[in-house]
């Protein structure tokens, strides 16, 4: 099949040229493979996203598999840094199990690591939990935020269909100093409302998708000190690779398509991504990995 079909699956072959100036993918899950793919090793997946520019990556492990993958890469990889959290469905269920206690302790024993720098990705999912499941999906976001704020960590935040929900819980809570809403799914007032607050966007390859209008105008309404990219691999693929299996040697193709929605040159916004990754995860800290140029 042509590495361009629509429905193709597997990483793509083409490569990005590199960026200019290193930056961060903001959200990634090294542990998950997608059906019928060959498992990306970790290894090779950090140095394909150096070798174009993306030097640094946020481990989102996001169930206590993914938790357990994201201890030991971070130890193993200083390209790496750590975020974990129980995913928003990922709470009823170990609720239903009689198992969230047990979850919990887990999370907090392990979110003190110096190399876990954000909690999440936590939040609410109304699309693939039902109304059943929404107190104690809130309750999990409400101990996520307060957790992350006793430990003086960043939050990312999951947010499918409960825009409204998620930014009243956050009011309530009071959010913590970094607080980023990953693969923002948003529009043009809520970005307004977001950056009011101070929070951070990031952004995934949807803002390049052909129907996502919203998402782009959303980008032009924040300040360029609260803009991030992600991948969210493996999934979300930009396009021209969308339905292929997403990793983050693709972040570069965002990068541009964001650089021409905000009519910015790729240089100062891949210098502003990596300072506002910094300022919200603290620095990566090793001589071997890449800074900003
Ligand atoms: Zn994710």
């Amino acid at each position: 099949m042509s590495p361009h079909a629509s429905g193709q699956r597997g990483l793509p072959e083409h490569r990005p040229d590199p960026l200019p100036i290193d930056v961060v993918d903001n959200h990634v899950h090294l542990d998950i493979t997608r059906e019928g793919d060959e498992p990306f090793d970790v290894a090779d997946a950090i140095k394909a996203a150096r070798a174009v520019g993306v030097t640094r990556l946020v481990q989102v492990g996001c169930d206590l598999d993914g938790i357990r993958f994201t201890m030991e890469a971070i130890e193993a990889h200083d390209e790496l840094v750590g975020g974990i959290a129980l995913h928003p469905n990922e709470v009823p269920r170990l609720a239903a199990a009689g198992q969230l206690d047990t979850a919990y302790a887990e999370v907090e024993r392990c979110a003190t690591h110096e190399r876990i720098r954000v909690i999440g990705e936590t939040g609410l999912d109304y699309f693939r939990t039902g109304p059943e499941g929404v107190p104690v999906q809130q309750d999990g976001f409400r101990w996520h935020i307060d957790l992350a704020k006793r430990l003086g960590k960043a939050l990312q935040i999951h947010d499918r269909d409960a825009h409204a929900d998620v930014l009243r819980i956050l009011e309530e809570e009071g959010a913590p100093e970094h607080t980023v809403l990953h693969c923002f799914s948003g529009d043009l007032a809520m970005a307004r409302e977001c950056a009011e607050r101070g929070y951070y966007l990031s952004f995934a390859g949807t803002v390049t998708f052909k129907n996502a209008r919203d998402l782009r105008d959303a980008l032009t309404a924040i300040p360029l000190d609260r803009i991030l990219v992600e991948t969210d691999a493996p999934y979300l693929a930009p396009v021209p690779h969308r339905g292929a299996t997403n990793a983050s040697f693709l972040v570069p193709v965002t990068v541009r398509a964001m650089a021409a929605v905000l009519n910015l040159d790729v240089p100062t916004l891949c210098r502003a991504v990596s300072e506002n990754s910094e300022r919200v995860y603290g620095p990566w800290g090793s001589e071997r990995v890449g800074q900003t140029a």
